[in-house]
């Protein structure tokens, strides 16, 4: 079997965080801008840790299936 580009993360191996919808934040985006400049802090995403990116679950991250 040869391998394939995985066409869920189109070979990148990682996907658009489903949870925060690529943002790296959660929550209403108007408040995470007044809740980071005020606290210095944001409501990060947990699930990607604000990178807005998550590990394809389609290939495991490797980018081919
Ligand atoms: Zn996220
Ligand atoms: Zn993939």
């Amino acid at each position: 079997m040869a391998k394939d580009t995985c066409p869920r993360c189109d070979g990148d191996g990682t996907i658009k965080c489903p949870t925060c919808k690529g943002s790296g934040h959660v929550g209403i985006p108007i408040i995470s801008e007044v809740a980071e400049a005020v606290l210095g802090t944001s409501d990060e995403c947990t699930r990607c840790d604000g990178s807005g990116e998550v590990r394809c679950p389609n290939c495991g991250g490797k980018g081919e299936v």
